[in-house]
């Protein structure tokens, strides 16, 4: 509890309020209702929030209104300088975010310092990419005429971002908003925003060192009501929302609605193909950390195993042999590879699809329990899972967020395989390990995994910041983070420019008066 509370008081946590808009913050509990944010590795209660109202939401718009008007003037790589310096900040607090993270949301430290991490590489990216917001030229049909185009800024973008990566993702789109010259609002899961206040009183201190105005970086802490009043909401032009296939399909309705853009991160329900040809060493460390890696509360956690037939019972064998083993326990000890679920619901949800895929037939292998006794008190530490399945099964259709994984038998080629990796709704992320280059090409190939990751001798888990991130079908088809992700954050414009003294219509039309 002492280290926890050093970690909020250098973090800037004394107290906490509903909604930030940087330099803005407004206190007062008057009206609000509260919740109370409690680790799930212990239970003890970190902090209270006090969940914003429509007028404080209101004022956060207002405030981000005003900050655009000033920070789309500022030249791009002026803008990539500030998302330089929170990287160095956030490089400073590192440590203690890291811990934070762990601590609110159950991970363990080292993959709460790898979500720290994964902000700093994302400044780093924005930084460099606030120089290259290129478009393209175009040679024009009219003589003297020259055409090309640009990338302006939106306005405000609202970030909607879900439990599991409390920061990594809001960095993913607001530090490239940020370069793009958006203003960008941010709502973080109400189960952990305390990683967020945090990450705001970093973003704060850069703001006022460069004199900046207030409102380029907003925070609103609230639930899914505020989450639907920025989905409906014509100023917030462009809605990113991480977070359940039932969320998205809401945000996605009302942004569609009123013809926003919106960018959807949603679930996964990702495989891993074992041929015979794998290389079984690499393929179950790949396995173990994508099925109980963050307590398989991961969009990319590995959910089903497609393993041929031929190697089924050995892959079985070993991965029997290792769950048993596995270290369950507290986040912030470094002996431990397994820590708490979010919640008690969580957990439900985990004991609930146990039940009801064994009633459509499955075999449960190993795992289920819910752990008690010291150190497992707040019954939220589970025992991870793996059953024996048919792809077909309707939970095995579905995204359990917890740590089940099913095996799933095919025979023949590697098409049979593909088949059933791509036989479920979603389409997030998918992997193959196999050491045969007819197998792994016909994975990448265009008739091969239809998901927007697909990772050959490599997990479903841990994608790099580099790469386009997002999926197909029920995950949502947004892309963040790398590559030319940036586009959508800005909207483009095509220019024609007429430097000759005669008027030539396209198309050579006649139009004489
Ligand atoms: P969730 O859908 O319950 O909540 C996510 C966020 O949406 C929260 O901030 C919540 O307040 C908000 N919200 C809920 N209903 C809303 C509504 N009607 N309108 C607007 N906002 C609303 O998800 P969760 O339990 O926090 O996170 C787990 C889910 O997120 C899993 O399905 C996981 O796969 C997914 N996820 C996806 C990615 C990705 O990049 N594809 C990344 C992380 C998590």
């Amino acid at each position: 509890v002492k280290e926890i509370s050093d970690v909020l008081h250098q973090l800037g946590i004394k107290e906490v309020n509903p909604a930030y808009s940087t330099g803005l913050v407004w206190g007062g509990h008057e009206g609000r209702t509260s919740r109370t944010i409690n680790s799930p590795a212990d239970g003890n209660t970190i902090a209270t929030v006090h969940m914003a109202t429509a007028e404080d939401y209101d004022k956060v718009v207002q405030q981000a209104e005003e900050a655009f008007k000033v920070w789309r003037k500022v030249p791009a790589p002026k803008r990539g300088e500030i998302v330089r310096q929170i990287g160095e900040k956030l490089r400073q607090h590192k440590e203690a975010l890291g811990k934070l993270v762990s601590y609110e949301m159950g991970k363990i430290y080292q993959e709460g310092l790898g979500e720290v991490q994964e902000m700093i590489d994302i400044c780093d990216f924005a930084v460099g990419l606030s120089r290259q917001l290129h478009g393209y030229t175009m040679h024009s049909e009219r003589p003297q005429h020259r055409m090309y185009e640009q990338y302006h800024p939106l306005g405000i973008v609202g970030v909607i971002s879900a439990f599991n990566f409390p920061v990594a993702v809001w960095s993913w789109n607001a530090m490239l908003a940020a370069v793009c010259g958006d203003v960008v609002i941010w709502k973080p899961s109400e189960k952990s925003p305390l990683a967020g206040i945090a990450c705001q009183h970093i973003i704060r201190e850069v703001l006022a060192e460069n004199e900046l105005p207030e409102g380029i970086f907003n925070l609103i802490i609230g639930d899914a009501e505020i989450g639907s009043l920025m989905s409906h909401d014509k100023r917030v032009p462009l809605v990113s929302a991480t977070g359940s296939t039932r969320m998205g399909k809401k945000v996605g309705e009302a942004v569609g609605a009123r013809l926003g853009k919106s960018l959807l991160e949603l679930g996964g329900n990702n495989a891993i193909i074992l041929t015979e040809s794998a290389d079984m060493e690499m393929a179950l460390r790949a396995i173990v950390f994508g099925a109980v890696g963050t307590c398989g509360q991961r969009c990319t956690s590995t959910r089903r195993l497609i393993i041929h037939e031929n190697i089924f019972e050995q892959v079985k064998e070993r991965l029997l042999k290792v769950y048993p083993n596995l270290p369950i326990g507290h986040p912030l000890d470094s002996t431990t590879l397994v820590g708490p679920l979010i919640d008690k619901d969580a957990v439900n949800a985990f004991t609930s699809a146990l039940e009801k895929v064994q009633q459509e037939g499955g075999t449960l292998l190993t795992g289920g329990d819910i752990l008690s006794g010291e150190g497992y008190e707040t019954g939220t530490y589970v025992k991870p899972a793996i059953v024996e399945v048919e792809n077909h099964y309707e939970t095995v259709q579905e995204e359990t967020f917890a740590p089940i994984l099913y095996l799933i038998k095919y025979s023949g080629d590697v098409e049979n395989a593909i088949e059933l990796q791509n036989g479920v709704r979603q389409g997030l992320s998918s992997a193959i390990f196999s050491t045969n280059l007819l197998e792994t090409e016909a994975f990448l190939g265009h008739w091969g995994s239809d998901c927007g990751i697909a990772n050959v001798n490599i997990g479903t888990s841990g994608a790099e910041i580099g790469g386009a991130f997002g999926g197909e079908k029920d995950t949502g088809g947004g892309r963040e983070s790398g590559s030319d992700a940036w586009r959508i954050y800005m909207r483009r414009q095509t220019n024609t420019i007429n430097y000759s003294r005669e008027l030539p219509l396209a198309q050579g039309i006649k139009f004489d008066i």
